[in-house]
């Protein structure tokens, strides 16, 4: 269900205690955007919903948005013609399931598409995308009643976990519901708000989180002077190993600095992550990736941003996580090489049915793109660009 109070006079209510310097207004665009692209189903190679919601948003802003032969969606906020092209970008698509066969009782298997963990799979509701629109269903097992022995307490693997879409068998799965092997699955789930206080509970924010912060930085400065031309990308199939769509963005904007935003990963809760594996903290502003396993950044560029985030009085934190890779590695590496850094909105339980972040993240990204873009001269990249 989601929340009955209406959303403007929630905010304006919740914002005098909790927002700071948030305006209801801002904050009410952002929640409708986070709302409408974390809700949208798109798992890697069907990221079609995600990407008709942005080419809506983005079509009265960007020029020339265009579609590449992998389906990523591009497209120029012109600004100073002799300026240097810098690129932002984010994925389009979710960590999801696909379906592997229906078997004669009508019970769906599905395979993972992305990383995902056992844990998080069993009794939830999913969407199967068909041609007929999303067929909804739940991941069952057993009842607690029929357990023997240690069984509540044993791992089931993705191998032996089904969808029930209730049908009677495999016939009526197929021809009533239009279930066939390949379609797509991810989580039915709903966008939250976590009781007021200021954040909020949806599944995909890697990287809904990041392609509504482009959006709300292209929109702002879509009116107002810049040094560069800002090309945006929103690729497709970062979450398969390959980084896929990202591959092909070299060759179509050229790009000379490359902004990636994506999450950060957070393990400010109990159970299992440590600041040894990760580092995000939920409301320490956005996460300036120093290393993650795909790509080191440039370190002119990072200590760039360090000192823009500290002039405009934006908090940020550090990250490193081995276990994690991005888009702006492929991109860094295209070309003759491109400066290139990671960003983070930081995030928890990432890659699990639903995630938490914390709305003034969010909001302090925007402002950190928006103070970087309007910096961004052709003398500052030459400077980063020549190393010492
Ligand atoms: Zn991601």
């Amino acid at each position: 269900m989601r929340t009955v109070v209406p959303r403007t006079l929630f905010l304006a209510l919740s914002c005098l205690v909790l927002c700071g310097s948030l305006s209801a207004q801002t904050t009410d665009r952002s929640l409708t955007l986070l709302e409408k692209l974390t809700t949208a189903h798109g798992p890697s190679g069907f990221e079609g919903p995600v990407r008709a919601i942005l080419q809506a948003e983005w079509s009265d802003v960007l020029s020339d948005l265009r579609v590449d032969g992998m389906g990523n969606l591009l497209g120029d906020l012109p600004g100073r013609e002799s300026g240097p092209r810098i690129l932002l970008m984010a994925h389009m698509d979710e960590v999801g399931f696909m379906v592997r066969f229906v078997d004669e009782s009508g019970f769906v298997y599905f395979n993972p598409v992305g990383g995902y963990y056992n844990q998080s799979l069993l009794t939830q509701r999913m969407s199967i995308m068909t041609p007929r629109g999303l067929v909804v269903g739940y991941t069952g097992f057993k009842s607690g009643h029929a357990f023997q022995g240690n069984e509540r307490n044993e791992l089931v693997t993705l191998r032996d976990t089904f969808i029930d879409i209730g049908a009677r068998s495999q016939q009526e799965a197929m021809e009533r519901f239009g279930i066939r092997p390949g379609l797509p699955i991810t989580y039915h789930t709903q966008f939250q708000d976590l009781n007021g206080t200021g954040r909020y509970l949806a599944k995909a924010w890697d990287d809904r989180a990041g392609l509504a912060a482009i959006t709300e930085v292209i929109e702002q400065l879509q009116d107002r002077t810049h040094p560069n031309t800002v090309v945006v990308a929103a690729t497709v199939q970062e979450e398969i190993s390959g980084r896929r769509g990202a591959s092909v963005v070299y060759e179509s904007l050229k790009p000379d600095i490359v902004l990636n935003l994506e999450i950060g990963i957070a393990s400010d809760f109990p159970l299992k992550t440590s600041r040894k594996e990760a580092q995000g903290k939920l409301g320490g502003g956005p996460s300036i990736f120093v290393f993650d396993g795909s790509m080191i950044p440039n370190q002119k560029l990072l200590e760039w941003i360090v000192e823009v985030a500290n002039d405009a009085g934006i908090p940020y934190q550090f990250e490193s996580v081995s276990g994690y890779g991005e888009d702006a590695a492929v991109l860094q590496r295209s070309g003759r090489g491109i400066p290139a850094i990671n960003l983070g909105i930081t995030t928890r339980y990432a890659h699990g049915q639903s995630g938490v972040i914390d709305i003034e993240d969010y909001t302090n990204m925007v402002k950190l793109l928006k103070e970087l873009v309007s910096r961004l001269t052709q003398e500052r990249v030459d400077s980063i660009r020549a190393f010492d």
